[in-house]
Order: C-alpha cells, then structure tokens, then sequence
C-alpha cells in the first residue's frame, strides 16, 4: 500500500506541474500592487466629479484620472467617472 500511495503521489504532482506549465504558456500573469496602480493617491486627493462630464476641472487642470479600456493600442472606451490628477 506504501507503494501506491507513492505512486499516486508522484502522479498528482507530475499532472499539477503539466496542469501549471500549460496554463502559464497560455496566459501572462501581471501582479500590481496598489503603489503601481497609484490607487492610494487617486482616491486621497483630487476633486471627484463623477457625473459631470467636463475637460477642464475647476482648478484648471485638463489632466484625470480614468478608467480605460484598450482596443488594438487606442483608447476604445473610457468611464465618465474621472478625478482630477491635481
Ligand atoms: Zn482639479
């Protein structure tokens, strides 16, 4: 019984490790932390103006930050609720 328990053992993890390297050749994992992303400052500061659509805030600054999303390298669609990145 010893022998079994052995050999289911070590097929176990040959399949996990064939289940791992296909999965990783398929896909490309991307780990952020929120320093990266720059959540924590967003969130800390800047007028919110969720709602308003406008390209100038009141303190003058043209530059947000938004939500994106990416088609073929453009900016395809983006979230009204931007804050201001000053
Ligand atoms: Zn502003």
């Amino acid at each position: 019984m010893k022998w079994l328990n052995r050999l289911a053992g070590l097929l176990f993890g040959l399949i996990s490790v064939g289940v791992v390297k296909n999965f990783l050749s398929k896909y490309e994992v991307l780990v952020f932390d929120k320093k990266d992303l720059a959540e924590d400052d967003q969130e800390q500061s800047g007028l919110d103006l969720r709602g308003t659509p406008t390209h100038v805030c009141t303190c003058g600054s043209r530059i947000w930050y938004v939500k994106s999303v990416f088609d073929d390298y453009e900016i395809a669609t983006y979230f009204l609720d931007m804050v201001c990145a000053e």
